[in-house]
């Protein structure tokens, strides 16, 4: 620019001393180099002129004004910005091309949701799996098209985030779907067709129930002829040992054999929202309890903080086995005379929670995330030891979820654990009130 700059006075300077040495021969010695000033620059401000006008008229390279110099140099460029930024225009229609086609080819459904619920756009599967038309669907409200409560429930409440829905195109198909917010009130739906998952996961579901159902009554047979057997007094000592162990591995695989069974009722189907009846927790934990303590024989002392006021709506058998499982987990997992504290109320949320928190030895961080699912034991011979199936925590967390609720653990080694299973807030029932009234 400096170098145009230099040139462009260089030709003004080299014209006003040519003016001067013409004023000086003709003797006009201020008059001509004033003229030849003036000329200059109507003749810059003319050049200028063009170069707006022709910005003006759209930069039209073909129609650029016969100029040279710094104007010349003006129009150079402004040619240079317009040939670079249709190439970029180019590119990013290319790159918005395939991103449409691409998405609009995903195997997953995505609908594009304005802030009013309303088909901004969708893709091909959407058409497949969610019966949404790319273009006769668009502006309506997806909510008019899928009239599914729960799927408008799912879509009404912004923490719901993900839902199993039966694809409202039929064909026997499950989806998952996902919302993701994304920016300015929009949200992306996205549907993925899960029925083979759900096909297989309701095989494994029934193959676990029926092998344990099988294994039922061979075990009844078994644990019958064993107490016959040992009820035998004419039978030798040996013999009397070799009954006993049989009967305890009898028990146990007794045992297992109905965990699975509870385990593979529970998996994979949750209550409705207002479904179950009145729970009276507190009772359930206090016979927990009194029966652990007269049971054990380990001694332990409890610490009670029960809201006997607070019931929770739910299943009684499940919350049983729930409250079972974790209150003899932490018996069995710590040491005679050691302080079990278990409490049942409500969070600062209004969530009724239970809390079991011991002071045995702890379990390592390590473990934590798959402490609840089947068969996983921090410490195998303890678990066997204690008549532990591996399927406690699983059962819990599964009836936790079926509750809506969730199961939380922390434990720290040395120190204790602490297992909480905190329920919707929405399952709350005040006993006071219906006493009170
Ligand atoms: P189990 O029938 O073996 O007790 P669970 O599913 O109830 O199976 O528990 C899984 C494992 O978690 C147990 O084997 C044990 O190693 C560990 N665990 C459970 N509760 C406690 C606890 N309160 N303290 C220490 N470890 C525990």
């Amino acid at each position: 620019m400096a170098t145009l700059l230099r040139q462009e006075l260089g030709w003004y300077v080299l014209g006003l001393v040519i003016a001067i040495i013409v004023g000086l021969l003709a003797e006009q010695f201020l008059l001509i180099p004033l003229l030849f000033s003036i000329i200059y620059s109507l003749w810059m401000l003319v050049r200028m002129s063009a170069i707006v006008d022709w910005l003006e008229a759209g930069a039209v390279v073909k129609k650029a004004p016969p100029t040279l110099g710094l104007t010349d140099h003006i129009i150079g460029l402004t040619h240079r910005e317009k040939k670079y930024s249709r190439k970029q225009k180019n590119r990013y229609r290319t790159a918005l091309a395939q991103f449409n086609s691409l998405a609009a080819e995903l195997p997953d459904a995505t609908v594009l949701l304005d802030e009013y619920k309303q088909i901004r756009w969708s893709n091909n599967a959407a058409r497949l799996l969610l019966n949404i038309h790319p273009e006769r669907d668009r502006s309506q409200r997806i909510d008019n098209l899928i009239r599914d409560p729960e799927f408008q429930e799912f879509l009404a409440l912004p923490e719901a985030t993900e839902m199993e829905l039966v694809s409202p195109a039929g064909r026997n198909v499950t989806l998952h779907l996902r919302k993701v917010p994304s920016g300015k009130g929009m949200t992306v739906l996205i549907a993925t067709d899960i029925t083979q998952r759900v096909k297989t996961r309701e095989m494994r579901k029934a193959f676990v129930g029926d092998v344990s159902h099988e294994l039922r009554t061979p075990l009844t047979v078994i644990n019958g002829y064993l107490e016959i057997l040992q009820g035998d007094n004419t039978l030798p000592e040996k013999t009397h040992d070799a009954l006993k162990q049989v009967a305890e591995h009898s028990a146990r695989m007794q045992h297992i054999v109905d965990h699975l069974l509870e385990l593979s009722k529970l998996e994979g189907s949750h209550l409705n929202d207002h479904e179950g009846e009145p729970v009276k927790v507190a009772n359930l934990i206090n016979s927990l309890v009194s029966g652990l303590q007269n049971a054990t024989g380990k001694d332990h002392r409890f610490e009670l903080a029960i809201d006997d006021t607070l019931a929770l709506l739910g299943s009684e058998n499940e919350v049983v086995s729930a409250c079972h499982n974790l209150i003899t987990n932490a018996v069995n997992y710590t040491s005679a005379g050691t302080l079990i504290k278990v409490a049942w109320r409500k969070n600062s949320q209004g969530q009724p929670t239970l809390d079991v928190i011991d002071e045995g030895a702890g379990i390592e961080a390590r473990h934590l995330p798959r402490l609840s699912e089947r068969f996983y034991r921090v410490d195998t011979g303890r678990s066997r030891e204690s008549g532990g199936t591996g399927l406690g925590l699983a059962i819990v967390k599964h009836a936790t979820q079926r509750h809506g609720g969730e199961l939380l653990i922390d434990s720290q080694p040395g120190k204790g654990s602490h297992f909480s299973i905190v329920f919707p807030a929405t399952r709350a029932i005040d006993l006071s009130e219906s006493t009170s009234n």
